[in-house]
């Protein structure tokens, strides 16, 4: 396959908005493609050249990108810096310069989709002394044989900067169509996607084998799975109605984590499936003890006090995610994992399992130590254990409960009832934060101007649509050194016009790619004429004083943020919310 069809099916996918046109231009693109190359194709859809967990970054600076650019097309750096300052995209840079190039290089030839993909990844995976040369000369060959719309997407990758506006539920669509001519095969194919986080080996089965031999996916120890997620209802009686019997357990406010265990060799990896195997020494030697060959466990990893065996609210917590002074940091705030679910063991796959026999299998597995710690739990059918529970949760600093249907699978990468939380409401707040994305953002006034932008334009998700929705405007909350730090590290992924994947009346004075994470609290949700949240039922829905928690959320993916049902949902909870003060 040409890489030149890819470039001219991005280029059409750039300018168009229809979810459905879009989604056509990529299931007949997907045809084009051999068993071999499919796999490769769906990373370059996704802007990458692996799973996002394997942690494979194109990641080339900007100033090397203008390097390659200028020897390829035969102009000075100077030339490529100052159309750069003018066109504030390298790959319309590329394009431009391309477009203006008298001839292509002698022994110009037609690129591969192959070769681009281990040109990127070359890119990719070099470091060390003389890599940026290789780099450069990597991308400078791969732009002197490319046409202009070929270069200004070879530009994009290795910047980060596709923007092609195309989430995962689009690509999973368009692999139904592909394979089916419709969408009856998107369950299916999603499925294996949440059980293996991998579009491009996903993609690769389903072009070798068809739809039966995803059927025969399964889990594997090292693989990390989207991690299910949980359903809210405003109270215990609520609750026992919809569940009936169920395990009440503590709801802690840490950072997710699954731990696989293959062997001796410890992964961790994250809610957002990074591997975070090297932050947390102490999860690791503990995880080698445990009595399995092969084992996916998952819980949440909370910093704990041995003297008063207390544990360290988020804020702590969140201190142990970084990359340097590891191991003096694991001696001074020692993390615990409350472990809360088994996904796989020895050879058993636990998802299909209903979640009573889950933690049997848990809690045979687990010696409490300072270390693991198992959930602690309840099981009732009465709305009244539930709410002592809550009291006794929410004493030992907890953040509330989680019920879970003891009959109920685990359903990777999901919002079920099969778990449903459960957090204390005070008057005047809403019953849950809501994890909103940032779309836009607004230069400060008065004291703020200083900052730069100082307001957010947050929106939560439409996830069949795969698009955001805006929920409100957001301005408090931030400490000073938090407003300069988000808007340093924003600067790069600031557009000019506003990204396909946003819905939204109002005008910011920048457009954001979609990418962060803010936790809001507000006073409620109300209706709105200006926000589009929930527009495409009967009316747009807003938060009233909304205010930041605890900065960005660096844990969190935007396409695990709140959707816009959700909000629909608390916002008919609301009523019916007994409050305390
Ligand atoms: P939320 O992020 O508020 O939607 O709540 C879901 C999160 O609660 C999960 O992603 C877990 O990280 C966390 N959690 C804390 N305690 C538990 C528990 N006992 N069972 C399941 N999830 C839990």
């Amino acid at each position: 396959m040409k890489f030149a069809s890819v470039a001219h099916a991005f280029e059409k996918i750039e300018f168009i908005s229809s979810r459905l046109e879009i989604t056509g231009i990529l299931a007949e693109l997907f045809s084009k493609a051999e068993k071999e190359e499919i796999g490769n194709l769906m990373y370059l859809c996704q802007g990458s050249v692996a799973p996002k967990f394997k942690g494979v970054d194109i990641g080339m600076g900007e100033k090397l990108v203008e390097s390659a650019i200028a020897s390829a097309m035969g102009f000075s750096k100077r030339e490529v810096e100052e159309l750069y300052f003018k066109l504030g995209d390298l790959g319309l840079v590329s394009m431009e310069l391309a477009s203006q190039r008298k001839q292509r290089s002698l022994f110009s030839r037609e690129l591969s989709i192959n070769e681009v993909y281990s040109s990127m990844m070359k890119i990719a995976t070099s470091g060390g002394s003389g890599s940026q040369d290789l780099k450069i000369k990597v991308l400078v060959d791969l732009l002197g044989n490319a046409s202009p719309v070929e270069a200004k997407f070879l530009t994009r990758f290795p910047v980060g900067a596709m923007r092609l506006g195309v989430g995962d539920p689009t690509i999973l669509d368009a692999l139904s169509i592909r394979a089916a001519g419709d969408k009856s095969l998107r369950e299916t194919i999603e499925r294996a996607y949440n059980l293996r986080s991998d579009l491009g080996l996903v993609a690769t089965i389903l072009f070798e084998k068809g739809i039966e031999g995803l059927k025969g996916i399964n889990v594997e120890a090292g693989v990390p799975l989207r991690p299910a997620l949980g359903e809210r209802l405003p109270s215990a009686q609520e609750i026992i109605k919809k569940l009936g019997k169920c395990a009440v357990e503590g709801k802690y406010d840490g950072l997710r984590c699954q731990l696989h265990k293959k062997g001796d060799e410890i992964t961790l990896f994250s809610r957002k499936l990074e591997n975070i195997t090297s932050m947390f020494p102490e999860v690791v030697a503990a995880g080698k003890k445990l009595n399995a060959k092969e084992l996916i466990i998952e819980g949440e990893a909370l910093a704990f006090n041995p003297a008063t065996e207390e544990f360290y609210p988020f804020q702590v917590t969140i201190q142990r995610k970084r990359k340097y002074g590891i191991e003096k940091m694991s001696e001074d705030l020692p993390l615990s994992l409350v472990v809360f679910d088994v996904i796989l063991i020895d050879g058993t796959d636990c998802t299909v399992k209903p979640y009573s026999e889950r933690r049997k299998i848990i809690e045979s597995l687990i010696e409490e130590n300072n270390t693991f710690k198992l959930s602690r739990q309840i099981i009732t059918d009465s709305a009244e254990k539930i709410n002592e529970f809550f009291e006794v949760c929410l004493e030992a600093g907890l953040e509330g409960v989680m019920a879970k249907d003891l009959s109920a699978q685990y359903t990777a990468g999901k919002r079920k009832f099969a778990w449903v939380k459960l957090k204390r409401s005070y008057k005047g707040e809403l019953a849950d934060t809501i994890d909103a994305v940032i779309l836009g953002l607004f230069v400060g006034k008065g004291k703020k101007v200083k900052f730069g932008y100082s307001a957010f334009l947050c929106g939560v998700l439409d996830p069949e649509k795969d698009v955001f929705r805006t929920i409100c405007k957001v301005s408090s909350g931030l400490s000073e050194e938090e407003l300069i730090g988000i808007n340093q590290l924003i600067k790069k992924d600031i557009v000019s016009v506003k990204p396909k994947e946003i819905e939204s009346e109002i005008e910011p004075d920048a457009w954001v790619v979609p990418r962060y994470v803010f936790e809001l609290t507000a006073d409620e949700i109300t209706v709105s004429p200006v926000h589009t949240c929930g527009r495409n039922t009967k009316s747009g829905y807003a938060l009233r004083f909304p205010r930041i928690k605890g900065g960005l959320r660096f844990d969190k993916d935007p396409s695990s943020a709140t959707t816009e049902k959700e909000v629909i949902d608390m916002y008919k909870m609301q009523s019916s919310v007994e409050v305390q003060d």
